[in-house]
This record gives C-alpha cells, structure tokens and sequence, in this order.
C-alpha cells in the first residue's frame, strides 16, 4: 500500500499535538497528519491556568478559546502561616482569575480546527524504531502497518518521547500530586475562590515526630477548585491535589494521599464519594532536545514547562503560533532542506535568551 503523504506529520494527539494540528491545516493550510492511539479518548490531567494567561492566548493563535474554561474564580487564595510569625490562619488572597480547562471542550475545539484544515487524524501508533529519515523528508510506520511519508516531523509525544535525542543529562526534579474530584459534606475553603497552595502543617501536629519529619523535609500542599454544590444541594464538589512541588527522586503518590486524607479530617471535611482519581507527574525542566536533529520536538516533549511551577498548557498553546509560523515558512522554501529547516524552527522556540534562563525558567517565551 502506498504511503499517506503529507507536509507535517505529528505524533501525539494531546494538547500540543492538538493545537499544532489546528494551526498547521487551519491556518497555514498545510498537509497534517496526527497519530495517536489515545485519539479518542479523554485527557487524563485536570489543567488550571491564569485566566489572565488563557485570554492573551486568543492574540497569540487567532482564535479564542474562553469556551474552552469550565470554570473561573475572581480569587486565588494561599495559606502560608503556622511558622515565621505567620498566624497558621493567615491567608494571602491574590486578585487574580484561575480558571479550570475544560479539557472535553479544548479537545474539541482543536480537533475541530484541524479537520476543518482537512488534518488527517490516525488513532494509532506511531513505531518509533520504523523511521527512516532521507532528504525529503521522513517516513513512518504506524502499528497496523500504514506508512506516512511527511516533509515535517513533529515529535508531541509527551515527556516520554522516544523520538528526541535530549541534550546532556535528563534528571529532572518532578511535581507529583495525587488528586481527587469529589463530593464532600463542606468545602473547607471559600468557595469564591481558587487555593492554590495551603501549605499548612497544623494538621500534622497530633501525628508521630517522624511524619512531622518527613513532612518538612518533603513538603506537599493542598491545591483547591471548589465546584459547587451538587444538584440537591446537600453536598458540594471539589477538587483537591494534594501537592509536592518538586522533588528529586518524586514523592511517592501514596504518601500524597496519606497527606490529604490527614488534612482533610483535620479540617473537618468527609469525602463522601469519588469521581474521578488523578495521578500528576511533571518533570521540572531538565535537559532540552538537541537542536541539531531531524525531528522536532514540542510540548512536554520538548520540555516546555515552567520549572517554578510545573505550567505547561499555557507555555505550549503560547509557543505554538510561532512554531506553527517557523514550520510553515520552512516548508514554502523552494530550497526546502529538512535538516536545516528542523534547526530553524528549533532556534525559533529556544532562542538564545531562553536557552540562557535553562533551567532556571525552562520555557520560551513567545517572540
Ligand atoms: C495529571 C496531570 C495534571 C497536570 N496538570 C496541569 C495543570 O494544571 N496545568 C498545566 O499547565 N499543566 C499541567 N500538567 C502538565 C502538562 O500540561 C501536561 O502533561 C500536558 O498534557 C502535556 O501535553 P502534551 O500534548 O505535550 O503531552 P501529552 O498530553 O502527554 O500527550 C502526548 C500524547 O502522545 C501520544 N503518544 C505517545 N507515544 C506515541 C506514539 N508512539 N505514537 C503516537 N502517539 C503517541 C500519547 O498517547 C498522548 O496522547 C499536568 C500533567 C499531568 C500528568
């Protein structure tokens, strides 16, 4: 059978992968093909942004994704206090929108974009040991046997790429968290906001020295999205995580779980069913690809994350329109050269500036 043949060819159908796709047929009205064998299904992780962040995006694409926000609070809220003088019920409250991605619509709204581009979209794998790479470009197979030959390979894979060679050592430091969408008797928040950190340790004070130990030299906190209350009005949901921010090995999610199950009895909320289980793992930054190889990676699979924080959607739906631009500029080259075209979409996303902020801030910023 003859191979589909295509200008960009992208491998993962995540948010990266996504977005890519619906920037590269939509409007650069190029020939996409996505692979992926989780095509159809759900987006595992429960994204929250800065709602702030999630708007300026609309500039940065050309289309606006506001729809795409399940829910918003005016408020961010952080508990910080119980040491340095601080009064353990201290709160800092931050002016500022969180939103929580409604990952069903984004979903929708991308892969709606792409089709309309005339993206082909493939719910399968690609074999990472079957590319060839020549002068014109790369050829792939996927796991049923299709071959794809494309001009332009695109690697958003994830942070589990197989695809990218990395650049010195990858040893990350990881955010772990392990999170809960539930119905609880109370919320032991404010519900007019988002808590984005308690950091509290007064729930810890009746337990052993050694958890108290481990608890400080690990520390974890509670992050928060009040829901509301459920249709009877007897109960409310929410959806809490709790937090290890980062830590070299990772915390274990057990110990996340233990940590939560022991704040929220401190603070007096029952959970009394659960939806839906979450399990984060972000590395924090680490080694970026090599930019002198054929294939190009993006999203978590070229590290595009903010190592402070463990953001991520938002740095690579930023980052997008200007990778989607540099690809599309290559590809118009008479003089087309895969190789050098690799090199200089990579250049245009890892300037020097931001090559420079690695791994303090391992994220480019638009340009
Ligand atoms: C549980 C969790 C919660 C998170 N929460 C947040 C948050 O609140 N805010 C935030 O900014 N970031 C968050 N992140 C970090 C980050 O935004 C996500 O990891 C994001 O999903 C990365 O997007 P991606 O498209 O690069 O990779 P992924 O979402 O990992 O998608 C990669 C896709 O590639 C596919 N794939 C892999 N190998 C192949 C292959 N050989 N062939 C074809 N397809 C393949 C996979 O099936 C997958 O669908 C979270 C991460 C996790 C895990």
């Amino acid at each position: 059978m003859k191979p589909i043949v295509c200008d960009v060819a992208i491998v993962g159908g995540g948010p990266a992968g996504s977005v890519m796709a619906a920037l590269l047929a939509q409007q650069h009205e190029l020939k996409v093909v996505m692979m992926d064998p989780k095509l159809d299904q759900r987006w595992i992780p429960n994204y929250g942004v800065w709602v702030e962040e999630w708007e300026a995006l609309e500039k940065l694409l050309g289309f606006s994704l506001r729809n795409c926000l399940m829910k918003t609070w005016p408020n961010t809220d952080l508990f910080c206090g119980g040491s340095h003088g601080i009064p353990v019920d201290e709160r800092l409250r931050i002016k500022r929108a969180y939103g929580r991605v409604d990952r069903t619509a984004l979903k929708n709204e991308l892969r709606t974009r792409a089709l309309d581009g005339g993206a082909i979209l493939l719910a399968k794998a690609l074999d990472a040991e079957s590319v060839v790479h020549d002068e014109e470009g790369s050829l792939l197979r996927l796991d049923d046997g299709t071959r794809v030959r494309a001009r332009f390979l695109l690697d958003c894979s994830g942070y589990q790429s197989r695809l990218v060679t990395l650049d010195g050592t990858h040893d990350p430091g990881v955010q772990i968290a392990y999170g809960i969408e539930c119905e609880v008797d109370m919320c032991p928040y404010g519900e007019d906001a988002m808590t984005l950190m308690d950091y509290r340790t007064d729930y810890l004070d009746n337990q052993a020295a050694e958890v108290q130990m481990t608890a400080a030299r690990e520390p974890t906190f509670m992050y928060a999205m009040p829901m509301g209350p459920t249709r009877d009005g007897k109960k409310t949901r929410v959806f809490f995580e709790e937090t290890s921010l980062v830590a070299r090995p990772p915390m274990s999610f057990d110990e996340c779980k233990k940590r939560m199950e022991l704040r929220l009895k401190y603070l007096g909320a029952t959970v009394l069913s659960v939806e839906e289980e979450e399990f984060c793992y972000i590395p924090m930054g680490g080694a970026i690809p090599v930019r002198s190889q054929r294939v190009v990676a993006f999203g978590g699979a070229m590290g595009l994350v903010h190592a402070a924080t463990g953001y991520q959607i938002c740095r690579s739906m930023a980052a997008a329109g200007p990778t989607a631009k540099a690809i599309a500029d290559e590809l118009k080259k008479a003089s087309y050269n895969p190789d050098t075209a690799a090199r200089a979409v990579y250049d245009s996303v890892w300037t020097r500036t931001t090559r420079l902020q690695t791994p303090a801030l391992s994220a480019p910023h638009p340009h």
